[in-house]
């Protein structure tokens, strides 16, 4: 006997050789609920929701078993995905509640009459991701564009594509969080190319002479670089649209996931196409060395938390400096985010650097205010 029912959950096991049997009682009769062998798992049910052995455990044969502790299942369900972890302590509470409905212990669920309880995270994250999914089937998200000012020519010469969304019920929300939710799974990729969309939208309207120069960058997530033939699919999707794709920037946010054979090939694909490439979010997060000499960016953007603190604290104003010079020896374009005030934009302009983006030049907008945001938005940064 390996274990008995009811029995205090002490550890799972791997089984390595041998046969076990696992079964029950129902009304004096023996139950077989189930044989295991040399790969199976047994007793793993008690190690995820503590509860007494729910069967007994038999030896058929000399059986060779190696013991699983509970903190190695433990730990791994308490790191898992919330909504996983939801679904595996769900089925097993149903599997349980069905044994004993089977056993005559119970009798069957009886319809829930009280009150609704709050529902548990995860079912709040399937509803906001299944909301998410029929505002993009609705066309109900919206996209925003940020003016990117070039300190040289003292003009605005592109915009950063923002998507938004409005909740029915909640009303804005960030895109830290949407685009967060949308990332842990493939999500992102219809809600990247909805951005995509609405920036070649964008761009054919800005065809006026004047603005022909225009360029929007579109941020991109490294799941979206995993679809096979990316760059070629913006190539079709633009050239449908009768955008000039040299006109479109992709931006990719640092990230530890990020496949440098993979994001390498993505790029030399790009520059073949004559789109330029950024690195984003630089100088927060993984700031990373080898994403800079391993990968050739075109632009490289400084995130808005270093700018912040650049006058308050020194040490922050010297890893400003210490970046932008960087970001030049490596012959890449240095774009600084967050700009807020006019005195930063003048530091920064002194220091080097060629393009601001920030509230200083102009909010995230919507399309139809681009052009008059391009004809006017001047400068004076001495
Ligand atoms: P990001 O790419 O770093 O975009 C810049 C963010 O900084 C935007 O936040 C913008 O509104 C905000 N911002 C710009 N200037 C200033 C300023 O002067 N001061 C302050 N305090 N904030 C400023 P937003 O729109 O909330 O977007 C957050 C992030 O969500 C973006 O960061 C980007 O990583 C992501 N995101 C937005 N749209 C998309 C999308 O279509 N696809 C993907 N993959 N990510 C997106
Ligand atoms: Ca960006
Ligand atoms: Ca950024």
């Amino acid at each position: 006997m390996i274990f008995r029912e009811g029995d205090p959950p002490t550890c799972a096991y791997l089984i390595d050789a041998g046969r076990v049997e696992v079964a029950t009682e129902q009304g004096g009769k023996r139950l077989v609920l189930s044989y295991l062998g040399p790969g199976d798992l047994l007793g793993e049910m008690a190690m995820i929701d503590d509860a007494p052995r729910s069967a007994e455990a038999r030896a058929l044969t000399e059986v060779v078993a190696i013991e699983i502790r509970r903190d190695q299942i433990q730990e791994r369900l308490q790191e898992a995905d919330p909504i996983l972890r939801s679904l595996v302590l769900g089925l097993l509470q149903r599997y349980r509640s069905g044994l004993n409905t089977l056993r005559g212990r119970a009798r069957a669920p009886a319809v829930n009459t009280g009150p609704v309880l709050t529902p548990p995270p995860a079912a709040n994250k399937f509803k906001l991701e299944s909301q998410l999914i029929e505002a993009l089937e609705n066309d109900a998200l919206g996209v925003l564009f940020q003016p990117v000012y070039d300190v040289r020519s003292g003009r605005v010469v592109g915009f950063e594509a923002l998507t938004r969304w409005h909740h029915p019920e909640r009303g804005p929300i960030s895109p830290a969080e949407f685009i967060a939710l949308a990332e842990e799974t493939s999500l992102i990729v219809p809600v990247g190319q909805y951005a995509l969309r609405k920036a070649c939208e964008a761009l054919t309207g800005l065809d006026s002479a004047a603005h022909r120069a225009l360029w929007i960058g579109v941020n991109v997530s490294a799941r979206q670089l995993a679809v096979p033939d990316f760059v070629d699919l913006l190539l079709e999707r633009a050239e449908r649209q009768g955008v000039d794709p040299t006109r479109i920037k992709l931006e990719i946010t640092e990230s530890l996931t990020l496949d440098y054979k993979h994001v390498a090939a993505m790029i030399q694909r790009c520059h073949a196409a004559g789109l330029q490439v950024a690195l984003d979010d630089f100088g927060t997060g993984y700031s990373s060395l080898g994403h800079l000499h391993q990968l050739h960016f075109d632009v490289v953007k400084i995130d808005q938390a270093l700018t912040r603190s650049m006058f308050d604290d020194p040490r922050s104003g010297a890893l400003m400096n210490a970046i932008i010079a960087t970001i030049h020896a490596i012959g890449a374009e240095a774009v600084v985010e967050g700009v807020e005030r006019l005195e930063q934009a003048r530091e920064l302009a002194q220091r080097g650097v060629r393009y601001l983006q920030g509230w200083l030049i102009g909010k995230p907008a919507p399309v139809d205010e681009l052009g008059a945001i391009a004809d006017r938005v001047r400068v004076t940064l001495d």
